[in-house]
């Protein structure tokens, strides 16, 4: 088994540094909104350190961008490592850009050492991750993993009515590479965006999966009572009604920790005046888990919850699915990668699912997958104030390594002659 050198540290922590100048916001955050002027010149710098280690570089027609590393094989699928450097509107330095520059860093660290690979390596910095100008999230890995077409990709709008292909085309990262998009594996590293490695004193989360969503918007119907004149007895009070849902869900939610989420997050009421019982209370509702058997008990037990409130406090209700998102087990090979890899380093890790959105997901309906995640500092994200320490980025980034190698395979003269 040949030793397999460290990635540089240092390095990986100045790419960041480098790559959190560009749309450089007050207080160490960053603003690059998919195909805006910031995101340009992220994608520039990154495609000049691509093209400075000698990687060749083909941009899809959804701005996807691959820079890839030729294996002594070019016939095969390459391992595919990255994720995304648009942000948020008032993101942090290290959500996206962790993935798509460990890909850069384990290229440079091959490049020092003279390793060749058996099959090729790519980075990818896929479009409009965060979702945030352009809906849906993901878009540029949805459509290359042929979920959304292409023509329904171009066609999403910001809210000044600009579409994602008039925003490429503008920025000149509009490409002409097909969307015909395979690789071996794809691997990628990303900000935890949550406490629980923090909170364990975990160098390295395994990702082998992430939770499905179902959600659904109630709306419980009541009647409208003067407060002073109705005794509790003869009300049909909608936000009463709420209050009960929203104390169970919370204590089902308790119940399928850690691996299960249940919320209310919005509530609106009507007539949401000072002296009349609330006649209707519309909320939005969401449980989700990794384990499809689980996702269901706990859409059952929502659903039985709606059902039992309202009939206590003498209301009517619907119940409308708003959103279904599928749970997603990762490919275990490619798990089984990760993991044997922070095990030999000596780091301290965990399996955990991953509860938020990420380019991997849709990418693992067509290619093996799996996840890693590093520390996020007070489990913050999505603000300026978002860190991981550097000797978190390295470990991960040492893990990605390692896994990238087993997987591409190490280019040998005994293979030559085989
Ligand atoms: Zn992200």
């Amino acid at each position: 088994v040949t030793k397999l050198p460290k990635i540089d540290g240092g390095r990986l922590w100045s790419a960041h540094m480098a790559m959190a100048e560009v749309g450089r916001i007050p207080g160490d955050g960053v603003c690059r909104l998919a195909a805006s002027d910031e995101d340009k010149a992220g994608r520039d710098l990154f495609a000049r350190w691509c093209e400075e280690a000698g990687l060749s570089i083909r941009v899809d027609k959804i701005g996807n961008m691959f820079a890839r590393r030729a294996g002594r094989d070019e016939s095969k699928p390459p391992v595919l490592i990255g994720s995304h450097l648009d942000s948020q509107p008032t993101g942090g330095r290290f959500d996206g850009a962790f993935g798509v520059l460990s890909g850069l860093e384990i290229v440079r660290t091959l490049n020092d050492a003279g390793i060749e690979t058996e099959i090729p390596i790519e980075i990818v910095n896929w479009t409009n991750e965060e979702g945030c100008r352009f809906q849906p999230s993901s878009l540029g890995a949805e459509v290359a993993a042929g979920h959304i077409s292409l023509e329904v990709g171009f066609g999403a709008k910001d809210e000044h009515g600009v579409s994602l292909a008039e925003a490429l085309d503008r920025i000149g990262y509009r490409g002409d590479a097909e969307i015909a998009f395979t690789a071996s594996a794809y691997l990628e590293g990303h900000i935890e965006q949550g406490p629980i490695l923090e909170e364990h004193g975990d160098a390295v989360g395994i990702v082998y999966g992430a939770m499905g969503i179902n959600a659904y918007t109630v709306t419980l119907i009541g009647r409208e009572a003067h407060t002073g004149t109705t005794p509790v007895t003869h009300r049909k009070d909608a936000l009463y009604g709420a209050a009960q849902c929203i104390a169970k869900v919370r204590a089902l939610a308790m119940e399928f920790e850690p691996n299960g989420r249940a919320t209310v997050a919005r509530l609106l009421i009507e007539p949401n005046a000072r002296s009349v019982v609330a006649s209707k209370a519309v909320f939005t509702t969401d449980c989700r888990h990794q384990s499809p058997a689980e996702l269901d008990e706990m859409s059952r037990r929502l659903k039985q919850i709606v059902e039992e409130v309202s009939a206590e406090c003498g209301l009517g209700y619907t119940m409308t699915p708003y959103w279904t998102v599928p749970p997603r087990t990762f490919d275990s090979d490619c798990v089984e990668a990760l993991q044997e890899a922070a095990s030999a380093l000596g780091l301290k890790h965990r399996r955990m699912v991953s509860g938020a959105g990420h380019d991997a997901i849709p990418v693992s309906a067509v290619v093996p997958t799996a996840m890693i995640f590093v520390p996020s500092k007070d489990g913050v994200s999505h603000h300026v104030s978002e860190y991981t320490a550097p000797e978190h980025l390295e470990a991960g980034c040492n893990v990605l390594f390692q896994a990238a190698v087993k997987l591409a395979g190490l280019a040998t003269s005994a293979r030559h002659h085989a």
